[in-house]
């Protein structure tokens, strides 16, 4: 729920509450280039990006960074499949207080209590494959890979046209496995882009309300709060995409340590369309009000899942 596995401390939310998140509070590094699977929502491959830094560059990087005061609070690890490059994460997550592995499961989930992975499982089997073209076998294998008790693991679901009819059946399918819970965003088309894969307002709220009715039955395990699926709906998401507030506490790096604009999502991205939590969970950050609310459910969750504050 809300930032995954972290070493935040109660200061670091009362000063991001009195002060607001600073600059680079909150980013994702391409840790390479080289994906294992053609999904059809795919944005990373129309970046092209064929080259990356190496292990000894990414740590120049980090180190003139740390020198410069860079806050080092959140981190996403994305790609490609980042796992394909799991040296540059081992020596990279020191540096930050929060890393989150995206990964799309194929590779097996190292044993690293102290980062939270977000598995990309896009649907119930049959939805998975329509999605992701991945070999045979690959779900099966996926959910004997993440699900296991001593890891962090969140499955990711992008929702789109292809896959929209299968929420329930996901809950249900993952209800009783270790996973903490099912991240449910939507699919942002690129600019000119039509309704292949995207969803219009009204689908995408119909679909919101599904998923917010859904928490009575499945709880936690729907793992965005509803605070911040409200703040997705038809009436408030553009005024918030229109402006989008990571770009303002931001960071984004492709695999050769370029920084990429406005977003991970690259230049081509559709803000006015965008499905991502990203820009409302940043809004919520840089809100106040929508802080003391996100970080009061946070400790009520964790006080019922038996969790520590830090
Ligand atoms: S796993 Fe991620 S990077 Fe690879 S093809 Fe799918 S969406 Fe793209
Ligand atoms: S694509 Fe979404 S997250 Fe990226 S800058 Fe646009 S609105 Fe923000």
């Amino acid at each position: 729920m809300g930032l995954g596995k972290n070493k935040w401390a109660v200061l670091d939310y009362i000063r991001i509450g009195l002060f607001g998140p600073p600059p680079n509070t909150i980013g994702g590094i391409d840790v390479t280039y080289r994906c294992n699977l053609t999904c059809k929502h795919c944005y990373f491959h129309k970046q092209q990006y064929y080259e990356e830094l190496s292990l000894e560059q990414w740590t120049e990087k980090f180190d003139l960074l740390q020198q410069n005061g860079f806050p080092f609070m959140i981190c996403g690890w994305l790609g490609g499949e980042p796992l394909l490059r799991k040296r540059l994460i081992e020596i990279g997550k020191r540096y930050f207080k929060t890393n989150v592995i995206f990964t799309n499961g194929t590779v097996s989930l190292p044993d690293w209590p102290d980062v939270s992975f977000s598995v990309s499982v896009h649907g119930t089997e049959e939805f998975y494959y329509r999605m992701t073209g991945a070999p045979e076998g690959s779900y099966e294998k996926i959910k004997q890979n993440v699900n296991r008790p001593g890891l962090d693991v969140v499955i990711s679901c992008c929702i789109t046209r292809i896959n929209h009819t299968c929420i329930e059946e996901m809950l249900d399918e993952w209800h009783n496995t270790h996973v903490k819970g099912i991240a449910f965003e939507f699919y942002t088309p690129m600019k000119g882009e039509g309704k292949e894969l995207w969803l219009d307002w009204e689908e995408r709220d119909r679909i919101i309300d599904q998923i917010t009715s859904l928490r009575k039955t499945y709880g936690d395990l729907i793992w965005f709060s509803d605070r911040a699926y409200r703040l997705m709906r038809s009436d408030m998401a553009p005024s918030i995409t229109n402006n989008c507030p990571f770009r303002k506490i931001g960071f984004a790096w492709d695999p050769m340590g370029r920084p990429k604009n406005p977003c991970q999502l690259g230049p081509l991205a559709d803000c006015s369309r965008c499905g991502c939590i990203l820009p409302f969970y940043s809004a919520i950050l840089t809100n106040k009000r929508l802080l003391i609310g996100e970080f009061y459910g946070g400790v009520l969750y964790r006080i019922k899942r038996g969790w520590s504050m830090k």
